[in-house]
């Protein structure tokens, strides 16, 4: 059974040739460019196919997103990315960051999301610190459980959310000589309102990952089949093909995290 990489480079434009083939000036990708794996038929070319070999696809379906987060982690040094981290938003892409964060470069992360449920989640994946924030206005992270948590303040933070107000906590939230990488996707038309002076006094670095490259691709691979990471533990419900256009026209209340559509009707173990 083959996977598919979603993305399509040229190979031949100056971003390709320096390896950075995630800033293609030609990049399709399935799903997004073109038709994708909710169309009947979609086209792909044969180096996009991936045989899975020992992986079952409900672990090769992770083989994109955690391409997307070692990416990230790396553009932040990779094995040398220096912790304590915190990731804002325990969504799944947040998730999967804080599993992929301890399991590869193995520093202490911590998370902050609006949803206790979700920093909860996160706890139980391995974060080692989470703070409940409101999606809107000020917010501090509570000093005593920051002191216990990053002594020395906290040196790397990555946005999962996109939010320009997380962003902006980001900012505040980093410490002097810090980096704050942004990895959600915002709002194409959000803007954010930036302290010059805050950026410049504290000589913060200010980063962004988008999308991956062949290279975190392969990367993705070796560690889902390696087995030192379990993305399955952030599935949260399993529906049948019959199911998912009620579920993209939201019609189907409670389902939050991970859905994965299953071809084939589910067998009475995975419902
Ligand atoms: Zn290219």
């Amino acid at each position: 059974m083959c996977g598919v990489r979603p993305a399509r480079f040229c190979g031949q434009c100056p971003q390709c040739r320096s390896g950075a083939s995630q800033l293609c000036q030609n990049f399709e990708c399935l799903g997004n460019t073109h038709d994708g794996g909710y169309a009947e038929y979609a086209l792909v070319r044969s180096d996009q196919l991936v045989p899975l070999d020992s992986l079952t696809p409900e672990t090769g379906i992770w083989l994109e997103p955690l391409a997307c987060v070692l990416q990230a982690i790396a553009r932040l040094g990779g094995n040398q990315l220096a912790g304590p981290v915190l990731v804002i938003g325990a969504g799944v892409l947040g998730k999967l960051m804080v599993m992929t964060l301890q399991a590869s470069a193995q520093v202490s992360v911590a998370i902050v999301d609006p949803n206790q449920a979700k920093v909860n989640a996160a706890l139980e994946l391995g974060a080692q610190a989470g703070w409940v924030v409101p999606r809107q206005g000020p917010a501090q992270l509570d000093t005593a459980d920051l002191n216990r948590w990053a002594p020395q303040g906290i040196p790397t933070i990555i946005d999962a959310t996109g939010s320009p107000v997380a962003i902006q906590r980001a900012l505040e939230w980093t410490r002097p000589g810090g980096k704050v990488l942004l990895f959600g996707v915002s709002d194409p038309a959000a803007l954010l309102t930036l302290s010059p002076y805050q950026v410049f006094t504290k000589e913060l670095t200010l980063l962004a990952s988008s999308g991956m490259s062949e290279e975190s691709f392969a990367a993705s691979f070796a560690m889902l089949q390696s087995g030192r990471i379990d993305p399955r533990r952030l599935i949260s419900t399993r529906i049948e093909l019959a199911e998912l256009p009620a579920y993209l026209r939201g019609e189907v209340p409670g389902l939050d995290g991970k859905v994965v559509v299953t071809p084939q009707p589910l067998t009475e173990a995975q419902q």
